[in-house]
């Protein structure tokens, strides 16, 4: 790919600083050699003031929402406003089920609303959104009212925030998970963006790290993925934008590639 006035323009709106980038040698996405990542996306700080443990008898919920693998749209908006499957549901303000173009071309999957997408009600609102919206426009795309081709649809693995923005676990991840798996059945994306590791945990089974997994297409039921860093890590991380760029520039070839 060659790093013509434009793409360098784009660069820039992602925020990056220009500095040589080397040119691919061979056909397909031009990604470097994968850079293993310690401690890679989402390591947040420990919440300030936690609530004090969890009272010693454990609630056990079992209120899973079912059918939602045949849901058509308002119904899966309706069930997952409603959904108390796990503890999330006590400290949300609302649930974030996610924005965009109901048959997007491309379908973006992070990882779980913090304060502010807890407060507003919607998926990347605070800083780590301001660079995404910067990311996404600068391969075209934006979460605004566009077309299919332009208009992203953005939802992430778990719809309630997790307390003090920690980690979500893994029965939270479960809990949640046939929400994210219809709305890209419903969705029907040509292309998903897979920023994270706990994206990358639900949707490929994998616990690689992102630096080992990205620079290739993956694939989630058929649907082409791309795996890449959480603009969150990025905003700790800014030298690995450039390879958030690759990845970006590798989705646009897959999906501008003949099927
Ligand atoms: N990080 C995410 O992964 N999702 C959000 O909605 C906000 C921050």
């Amino acid at each position: 790919m060659r790093w013509s006035e434009h793409r360098l323009a784009m660069l820039q709106e992602m925020g990056l600083r220009v500095w040589p980038i080397p040119e691919p040698s061979g056909a397909g996405a031009g990604t470097p050699e994968a850079t293993a990542i310690q401690g890679q996306a989402l390591a947040k700080e420990p919440p300030p003031g936690a609530p004090a443990a969890a009272p010693a008898e454990a609630v056990v919920r079992t209120v899973r929402p079912v059918g939602v693998a045949a849901m058509d749209w308002t119904t899966l908006r309706e069930t997952v406003a409603g959904c108390s499957a796990c503890k999330l549901c006590e400290g949300r303000k609302q649930t974030v089920f996610g924005v965009g173009h109901e048959r997007a071309h491309w379908m973006i999957v992070g990882e779980a609303p913090g304060e502010q997408e807890d407060q507003q009600g919607e998926p990347f609102v605070g800083k780590s959104g301001q660079l995404l919206d910067n990311m996404l426009r600068a391969v075209g795309l934006t979460r605004s009212e566009a077309e299919a081709q332009q208009q992203v649809f953005i939802a992430n693995t778990v719809k309630c925030r997790p307390p003090g923005n920690r980690n979500p676990e893994p029965a939270e991840l479960a809990q949640c998970e046939p929400f994210l798996m219809r709305q890209i059945a419903l969705v029907q994306p040509r292309i998903i963006l897979a920023m994270g590791r706990f994206a990358v945990q639900s949707l490929l089974r994998s616990t690689e790290p992102i630096g080992r997994l990205r620079g290739r297409m993956h694939r989630y039921q058929g649907v082409p993925l791309v795996v890449t860093y959480h603009p969150a890590y990025l905003l700790r991380n800014p030298e690995d934008k450039a390879r958030a760029w690759e990845d970006l520039c590798l989705a646009l070839e897959v999906l501008r590639a003949p099927s």
